[in-house]
């Protein structure tokens, strides 16, 4: 009777692949009914895969914006992977780099040797402490200026005139630099010291081409002195990660030129930390002395620099008006606790990360915007030190997102292991449902052969 039926069927539908579809339909069909049938008969060993499923459909719901992160990390723009581009060279070609690396301390003795060196000139340091010892480190500062508008890129960036690199003079000796959105929406910036004796760059930016993003000619002009050789540079980065290191491709090969490694192993190396993450590291510029404090979290050589001339502590992307990645929680906490305790006993003037994401009403732009109208300053302080702190003492194991006053910290491993918990869930909820239907329709065939 049924081989009749469908005789008759296909001499209806006349082709092949008419008849083809229907089964597939009707085959669809089935499963569907299937799987409702077999809400009813959930096992009791079920229900924590459905209130898993459930919950997790809840919490993409409420947990707030956690698809921005998951949507960055998945579009691979904070790449925790680390590649190393260029190795490290502890020395120098010309050993000046070991000359400036003058001692490593726990102590605040580094500070004493910093300090001593470090021309004050009456300087009204924003950070001024209770304690008059404290009153007498802030003047050893000399304040800049943050009066800057950052480009903000284009809603065209075809039609952009914004400079691939915008320099601000922060004061004579120290330029802050930011990378152009329309040449890459991470935008980042780089900070360039300048001592007597010896320039330091903190990172070289997301692009490579020189033609895009002309990072090393910008620093050689900066650096270039008419009728004197131009002083030596060491290029290091705040931490390895692409945005940050992209550009040190323009730095190989050019005289006097020192680019740090990004592996931990050859920052620790260059900057002579032998218990790392523990110490603190100075680097001598020449009366200048910059003191490194290794920050691992965001990224395994996560490094902090604090200037004792201007007081500006430099973070990375460990704090920063945005989006601050945590890829590794306890390291992250640890780090920020080593940070309160280093800025305790030092003046702060400013403390500038490597990304400006948020705008003058504290909402972060979209994740590749390229465009980010009424951006609110990059400068943070002392108080988002503590702030900061403060937010990873809250944020708990399991926690995807949490959104402060002028950042917000992202848990991007929670954020994979849910995307990867909630596939695997899919896939078993998938397997479950299918062994079921195949039985049943197994069970079936058996009994009407009985
Ligand atoms: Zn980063
Ligand atoms: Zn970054």
């Amino acid at each position: 009777m049924a081989q009749a039926n469908e005789i008759r069927s296909r001499t209806r539908l006349g082709s092949e692949t008419e008849n083809r579809a229907m089964n597939i339909g009707s085959t669809l069909q089935e499963i569907t009914r299937a799987l409702v049938g077999q809400v009813d008969k959930i096992r009791g060993s079920e229900y924590p895969i459905i209130l898993g499923l459930v919950l997790l459909a809840v919490a993409a719901v409420f947990v707030p914006r956690p698809y921005e992160a998951a949507g960055e990390i998945l579009a691979g723009n904070r790449p925790s992977a680390e590649v190393v581009l260029v190795e490290g060279d502890a020395e120098g070609p010309d050993g000046r780099d070991g000359d400036a690396l003058t001692s490593i301390s726990n102590s605040d003795k580094t500070f004493e040797q910093a300090s001593s060196v470090a021309s004050g000139d009456g300087g009204n340091a924003s950070e001024m402490e209770s304690s008059s010892s404290k009153a007498v480190l802030a003047e050893q500062v000399t304040p800049g200026s943050m009066e800057v508008d950052w480009i903000s890129g284009s809603p065209d960036c075809a039609k952009s005139d914004e400079p691939a690199i915008q320099v601000h003079q922060y004061d004579p000796a120290t330029y802050i630099l930011r990378q152009s959105l329309c040449a890459d929406f991470e935008a980042p910036f780089m900070y360039l010291l300048i001592g007597q004796t010896r320039a330091f760059l903190l990172d070289t930016g997301a692009v490579a081409a020189e033609d895009v993003a002309p990072v090393a000619a910008t620093v050689m002009d900066l650096l270039a002195k008419e009728g004197q050789p131009r002083l030596p540079l060491t290029v290091a980065h705040s931490h390895g990660h692409f945005d940050h290191r992209r550009g040190d491709g323009q730095f190989l090969g050019l005289p006097d030129v020192v680019v740090v490694g990004n592996e931990p192993a050859e920052v620790q190396r260059f900057f002579g930390f032998d218990n790392w993450p523990e110490g603190v590291a100075s680097f001598d510029l020449g009366g200048r002395i910059l003191e490194i404090l290794p920050i691992p979290g965001h990224h395994p050589a996560g490094i902090a620099v604090y200037d004792t001339l201007t007081g500006i502590l430099l973070t990375g992307d460990n704090l920063l008006p945005g989006r601050i990645y945590v890829s590794d929680l306890d390291s992250f906490r640890a780090s920020s606790q080593r940070l309160v305790e280093f800025i305790e006993n030092r003046p702060v003037t400013y403390v500038l990360g490597g990304h400006l994401e948020m705008d003058n009403q504290g909402e972060l732009y979209g994740p590749q915007s390229t465009y980010r109208p009424d951006q609110r300053d990059l400068q943070m302080t002392r108080e988002h030190v503590l702030a900061l702190d403060q937010a990873l003492g809250d944020f708990g194991r399991y926690t995807f997102y949490s959104a402060q006053d002028a950042f917000a910290l992202v848990n991007q491993g929670n954020i994979l292991k849910g995307i990867g918990g909630m596939l695997a869930l899919f896939v078993g909820a998938l397997v479950l449902f299918g062994f079921r239907f195949i039985r049943g329709r197994r069970s079936r065939a058996v009994s009407t052969l009985t």
